[in-house]
């Protein structure tokens, strides 16, 4: 691809509602663009890396057996009222009227669409189990877009649905996907993590279902590991089994609530004018007194390493006063504040971002008013009580085998779920079974953010210079910057690139009319794996190019005639 007939555009500035990495980098290398809230169009390098996504996940799916097909993207809402969930999906879902005042969505999702090819194709138990899946545009009309691919309102879903005789065939593929989603997200080159998860309104809640999150600071989710017992659950699923867990979390009503923006520590501690060596340790809190709902929080101000922490919910929060010794802290904490008033007994508290809080009275604790505890070093504390397991850092709870627990925070790029059969029966899908009677099959449903991975991919793979591409969803592998003047090098400089083309490597050539800098500084933007530069000064001096490893920096110099061999 030769960027003087390209159509590419970068830009220096942050765009305003860019909160994150992967979506100020994303516009500004020029990926995607902005149609509208949570709408976005792909330019043709964020496209390349989109279609990348779909084709490991195509050969993945493939090799464990499923069939890909493409199921219409508005649904009829007689499929929806059969289920049942034309009302109780809610306002995520787009609902529409024909001209003939028919009901229509734009999928959110699809089990009904898909359990309606599936009943009038499949009548056997012969035929089972089978697997289909399509990757498509969803349409959920989310409370908060927002990170730009992130949390769309349109994006592209991978959604895969089987269907079974038993529990067992069930079983099989489930561990199957489970085992090819592994194989998918490692080759897209993500640090990631399956958690158990909670089924949600999605199914019964004995069915099996996980989470695959991609592991950032930035991530909307909160993952619960112990490294000894090989424990892995987001906190929805780790607070309803708290069975297991060595602390009651029933002392309290804690619900979550989401906050709209998430903002650096450095913007935090300069809307707070504290230094920033200093890390903040920070409680957020809503409360719920009557009908008046009150943002309140608490910053404890330690020396620990740095996190990111929500920043609206800071601005939200009026009044911010230094807080009283009595109030709160002690050891490792310098400083506080808390917010407009204290809590009540009958406070109901909704948690938000406390962020490894690493002990402590939460909020306005004291004997009369404190809805809950904290964990307290200072007591010798046998068992305790803690209203959220964000309260809780490393070290201080221990699950039944003795585990120690972390708390990081995720992306969540896919989720597969045991539906049993809800669905069937609720749509009277029946199939025969080897002793000729009728029964409703079993579901698993399969989904994979796709767009979303190449967030995250971005959010988990950058600098302070741009993006750095893992290989796989590199849009292009090769960026080819020429810096030359004379005819004779910019036809080098052409051949050069015409080899690279026949080798087959994907290969951005940089021919525009422009610097040095101005190259070099869009080529570390775009952040293509390799760079090879053609620089005409050094090209007289030692007849070499160069070949640069954007992640590392390394460099080394290279003939013309050994540029495709060094490359491949
Ligand atoms: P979230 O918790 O982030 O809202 P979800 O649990 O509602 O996601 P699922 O119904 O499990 O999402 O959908 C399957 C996958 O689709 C998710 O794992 C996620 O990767 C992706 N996804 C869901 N909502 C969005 C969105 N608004 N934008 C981009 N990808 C999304
Ligand atoms: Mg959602
Ligand atoms: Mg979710
Ligand atoms: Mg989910």
């Amino acid at each position: 691809m030769k960027l003087s007939t390209g159509f590419w555009q970068t830009y220096k500035e942050v765009p305003a509602d860019a909160e994150i990495p992967s979506h100020q980098l994303m516009v500004r290398a020029g990926l995607i663009h902005k149609m509208g809230s949570g709408l976005y169009s792909y330019l043709p390098f964020g496209y390349r890396s989109i279609r990348k996504v779909e084709q490991i996940i195509r050969e993945e799916l493939d090799k464990a057996g499923c069939h890909e097909i493409l199921m219409s993207m508005v649904t009829p809402g007689e499929l929806w009222q059969e289920s049942g969930r034309w009302d109780a999906m809610g306002d995520q879902m787009l609902k529409v009227k024909d001209k003939g005042g028919r009901d229509l969505c734009l999928s959110p999702t699809n089990e009904e669409a898909v359990t309606d090819i599936f009943r009038k194709t499949i009548k056997s138990y012969k035929n089972l189990p089978v697997t289909l899946y399509q990757i498509n545009t969803k349409f959920r009309d989310e409370l908060r877009p927002r990170f730009g691919l992130m949390r769309g309102r349109e994006f592209t879903m991978k959604d895969g649905y089987s269907f079974h005789i038993d529990k067992d065939s069930l079983d099989e593929v489930y561990d199957r996907i489970f085992k090819a989603y592994e194989a998918i997200f490692t080759r897209a080159g993500l640090e990631f993590s399956a958690v158990e998860a909670d089924a949600g309104a999605m199914a019964d809640s004995d069915q099996k279902t996980h989470e695959f999150q991609v592991i950032a600071n930035t991530g909307e989710d909160e993952v619960i590991y112990c490294n000894e017992t090989g424990y892995a659950a987001n906190i929805e699923k780790a607070q309803t089994k708290r069975g297991k867990l060595q602390f009651d979390l029933s002392a309290s009503e804690v619900t979550r609530v989401e906050t709209p923006n998430m903002g650096t520590i450095e913007s935090v501690c300069d809307f707070l004018k504290v230094p920033k060596e200093q890390s903040i340790k920070s409680l957020v809190y809503k409360s719920t007194i009557g009908d008046e709902e009150e943002t309140v929080l608490v910053l404890l101000l330690g020396d620990d390493s740095l996190n990111e922490i929500k920043l609206n919910a800071f601005l939200k929060a009026d009044n911010l006063r230094p807080a009283t010794d009595s109030e709160m802290l002690s050891e490792g904490f310098t400083k506080g504040y808390i917010g407009p008033h204290k809590l009540s007994a009958k406070a109901k508290i909704i948690f938000d971002s406390a962020v490894n809080l690493d002990a402590y009275y939460c909020a306005g604790a004291n004997e009369e008013n404190a809805h809950y505890k904290g964990i307290n070093p200072k007591r010798d504390v046998e068992s305790f009580e803690v209203a959220d397991l964000r309260l809780a850092m490393k070290g201080d709870l221990t699950l039944d085998e003795k585990g120690v627990v972390d708390i990081r925070r995720g992306i969540e790029v896919g989720h597969i779920f045991q539906l049993g059969d809800k669905y069937t029966k609720a749509m009277g899908t029946t199939v025969l079974d080897s002793n000729g009677k009728a029964m409703n099959p079993l579901m698993g449903c399969y989904g994979i953010g796709v767009t979303r991975v190449v967030a995250a991919a971005v959010e988990q793979h950058h600098d302070d210079k741009g993006i750095v591409w893992p290989m796989a969803l590199a849009p292009y592998h090769v960026y080819f910057a020429e810096i030359t003047k004379s005819a004779e090098n910019k036809e080098l400089a052409e051949k050069i690139y015409n080899e690279i083309l026949e080798a087959n490597i994907e290969v951005v050539f940089d021919d525009r009319k422009a610097g040095p800098g101005f190259k070099f500084k869009d080529a570390d933007l775009l952040g293509l794996p390799l760079q090879l530069v053609f620089g005409e000064r050094d090209f007289k001096k030692d007849g070499m190019l160069e070949i640069r490893i954007r992640k590392t920096g390394e460099s080394l110099k290279v003939k013309p005639e050994d540029v495709v061999s060094k490359l491949q």
